[in-house]
Parts: C-alpha cells; sequence; structure tokens
C-alpha cells in the first residue's frame, strides 16, 4: 500500500513512522515533509494547503490512502476533494471540519447536545460586544470564530485589555476574517487535559491520555505556544474520571454527529477543563494534537494502517487497538525568540549522538547544504519511553543534552504535573 501524508511538522513524522513499521506499507510519501521524515519518506515539494497540488501527487502516485495531519487543508475541504478524485482519506470532511474551523459551530454544537462546556455568546458586532463587556465577569475570555493558528484566544483580566483585544480582533482584523464572528465565554477553572480518539461514524475510541505543556517557560508561565512537550499516559486521568467522559461527553458527541449528519472520520481532539464539577470541553479539534502524537503514537502497539483504514471504512469498532504500559515523555527544543520572532537556518548538531532508542520527531527543519538546520519555531521533539515516567523523562533529558543549535530553549519541567 502507498500513503500520503499532508503535512510537514512533528505530527506527521510520528504519523509517517508509525506508519513506516507497517507490513501492509510499502510506500510513505509527505507533502511537503522536512528534514526528519525525509528520512523514512518521499517527500513531494506541494504545500500543504495546496488542494489542487495534493490532489494530482495522490493520483500520479497512485495513493491507496491519504492522511491529512494539519487543521488549514481540512478546513478547506480537501478531505471532499481526495474523495471526489477517488482517494481514500483519513480526516473529517468540510462540514465536520467546522468543529474546529468555527468556535461557535462547535459551542451551539455542545450546547444542543448537552455536552458540558463553558457558558457563551456569540457577536458579530464590534458595538454590541463593547456594551457588552464582562457579561460572565472578568477575567473574560475572548475567542476569534475562526482558525488563528492557536493564537486566537485572549484571557483579559480587566475591561481595558478586553477593549483591546476587541479591537485588534474586530477592529484592526489581526486574524482577518476568523475575526468576524467573536466568542465570548465563561471563565472555567481546574486542570487542563486532552483527550485524543479515533472516530467513525459508528464508534468513538479514546486512545491513551497525554499531558501537554502550553505555554513557554517553565512552571506554565510566559507566553502560549503551539506546544512545549508532552507526557503518556497524562497523570490527571483516572478510571472514575475516564467513565465520566464517557459518559458525558464521547458517547453524547457520536450522537450529536449521528443526528446532526455530520459523518465525523478521523481524530476528534477534546480540550477539556477539569474542575470541581466535572469535565467539561473547552474546544474540539479534529486531528492529531502536536505534540500530544508525538507521545501517543510512540505507545501505540497495533498497526496504524489498520487503524486509519478501518476508520475510512466505518469498521474501527472491528479494531482491537492495544498500547504499551511504558510511559512517553517528548521535549520540545524550540528557536530562541519562540514564541514571538525568531531566525531560521541554524545548523542542528548532535542528532547523530542520541541513543538509539531514542525518536527525534522533526518539526521545523529543513536541509541545507546536506545540513539539518531549523526551518520553524518549534524545531524537534525528542521522545522517549521508559518504565516509569521519571525513568522517561531523565532519559529525555540526557539526550536533550547531546543536541544543540544557535539560541536553543526548551522546557525542564516537561514530565512533571503541572496544576494551576
Ligand atoms: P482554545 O483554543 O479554545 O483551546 O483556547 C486556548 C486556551 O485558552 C485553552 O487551552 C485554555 O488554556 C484557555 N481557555 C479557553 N477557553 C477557556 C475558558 N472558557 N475558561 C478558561 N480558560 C480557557
Amino acid at each position: 500500500m502507498k500513503v500520503l501524508i499532508v503535512g510537514g511538522g512533528g505530527r506527521e513524522h510520528a504519523i509517517a513512522w508509525k506508519l513506516a513499521q507497517s507490513d501492509k506499507v510499502d510506500k510513505v510519501y509527505c507533502a511537503p515533509g522536512n528534514a526528519g521524515i525525509a528520512e523514512l519518506a518521499e517527500c513531494i515539494p506541494v504545500k500543504a494547503e495546496d488542494i489542487g497540488g495534493i490532489c494530482r501527487a495522490a493520483k500520479e502516485n497512485q495513493v491507496d490512502l491519504a492522511v491529512i495531519g494539519p487543521e488549514v487543508p481540512l478546513a478547506m475541504g480537501m478531505v471532499d476533494e481526495l474523495e471526489k478524485v477517488g482517494v481514500k482519506t483519513f480526516g473529517p470532511n468540510k462540514k465536520c471540519a467546522q468543529l474546529e474551523a468555527s468556535k461557535a459551530f462547535t459551542k451551539a454544537f455542545l450546547e444542543k447536545h448537552n455536552i458540558p462546556t463553558a457558558r457563551y455568546k456569540e457577536f458579530t458586532h464590534k458595538a454590541e460586544l463593547l456594551n457588552s463587556l464582562g457579561i460572565f465577569g472578568y477575567p473574560m475570555v475572548i475567542k476569534a470564530d475562526g482558525l488563528a493558528a492557536g493564537k486566537g484566544v485572549v484571557i483579559a483580566e480587566t475591561e481595558e485589555e478586553a477593549r483591546k483585544a476587541i479591537e485588534e480582533m474586530m477592529g484592526d482584523k489581526v486574524f482577518g476574517a476568523a475575526g468576524d464572528k467573536v466568542v465570548v465565554e465563561e471563565y472555567l477553572t481546574g486542570v487542563e487535559a486532552s483527550m485524543l480518539c479515533f472516530v467513525d461514524e459508528h464508534t468513538i475510541v479514546p486512545m491513551e491520555s497525554a499531558q501537554d505543556y502550553k505555554r513557554i517557560f517553565d512552571g506554565d508561565k510566559g507566553p502560549n505556544t503551539g506546544g512545549m512537550g508532552t507526557y503518556s499516559p497524562s497523570l490527571v486521568f483516572n478510571p472514575e474520571l475516564e467513565e465520566r467522559i464517557r459518559t458525558k461527553i464521547l458517547e453524547p458527541t457520536l450522537a450529536g454527529f449521528q443526528k446532526d449528519g455530520l459523518n465525523f472520520k478521523g481524530v476528534l481532539f477534546i480540550g477539556l477543563m477539569i474542575g470541581e464539577d466535572g469535565p467539561k470541553v473547552i474546544e474540539f479539534n479534529n486531528r492529531f494534537g502536536d505534540p500530544e502524537t508525538q507521545s501517543v503514537l510512540l505507545r501505540l502497539e497495533t498497526d496504524l494502517f489498520d487503524i486509519f483504514s478501518a476508520v475510512v471504512d466505518n469498521k474501527l469498532s472491528d479494531v482491537n487497538i492495544k498500547w504499551s504500559e511504558k510511559k512517553a515523555v517528548c521535549v520540545v527544543l524550540a528557536s530562541g525568540g519562540y514564541p514571538g520572532a525568531y531566525e531560521k537556518g541554524k545548523e542542528i548538531c548532535g542528532l547523530d549522538q542520541v541513543d538509539k532508542d531514542v525518536i527525534v520527531f522533526h518539526a521545523g527543519t529543513a536541509l541545507k547544504e546536506e545540513k539539518v538546520v531549523t526551518d520553524g519555531g518549534r524545531v524537534l521533539g525528542v521522545a522517549v519511553l521508559g518504565d516509569t515516567h521519571e525513568e522517561a523523562r531523565k532519559k529525555a533529558f540526557e539526550n536533550v543534552k547531546k543536541i544543540s543549535f544557535d539560541g536553543m530553549q526548551y522546557r525542564k519541567d516537561i514530565g512533571v504535573v503541572v496544576i494551576k
């Protein structure tokens, strides 16, 4: 079988790495890929958002399955277009992709199906929103409705901060059309956790849990990032909580999809706030999370190609998904200055020095004159398995120290439970 992965980050590297282990997969293509993915797959120089180019590449290479990594091509309807040209594709279609591409769509879905979430109100007029400052008190949670590369959420502590955020979103249009509509939510307190699930039209199966570290600095300080590391399984979960999530969130979500004619097929990522009154949904994403995927796929024992094929064919319930008992830690190495401005093109040293059983997933890297150089904010993810969280953590940091590039920064508390 030939598989085409769309994307070029750490998540796509983890997917390529796992698919390359399948007996059924003869060839992996990745568009556009990166320097690490190029070691396991043939990289095709087509951008992940180029629907026409991806459809052509899939047909020319006669791929049997396409897998879409990032949210933007999903929201653009890449799955629908690939299916129109006869390519089976793992990922939600355009209609279902609204679950990530529109926060108002998701909030309406959650409310309609009685799935626990923060109270909310949506606004399309700036003046009306400015007249409703603090409707749920402060902090005021203000979200651009559309995709904003993870930057569209402001937690305003004061009226002044709220006004500034609203001016930026609805006046200055810093997120473009994504800010035409704004969702305001009640502020939730508790511990954040995320759950990734495989979903087809009949079944929803949670994967092993993972805990991510969103902020740039140790102790969960500083601005939000795309994710600075993860560990799996998350110590936030326990069987009682998992049961509650299953009955109050997963089952009603699948039933809601069925009632609303949302034939979701792919990965549903559920961002949760675990508060005193139980788990509530903060957001849905409709693809693998990055860097959760790197920790979680390290622990997957079942053939990922079998799972993807089963989802596409609506036979997920036939697959018995097995996970390793081992613990995983993934530490992200980022460029100096990230999540603000950063330079690219710094030579990465020491990749050949890491232990044989450590996997270094490439996120933002490129090949320049046969050298691996930095090419993004998040550059690498050092992923390790151990018998205990502590063993995995220790080994991850021992190996992180073998890698270097100018300006390299990373969090030193990945794997330590952060409870706010
Ligand atoms: P989102 O993109 O919707 O997941 O929001 C990004 C981050 O903002 C979340 O991971 C939370 O840390 C925070 N956040 C979002 N919504 C809320 C809320 N209603 N209450 C508290 N924090 C929130």
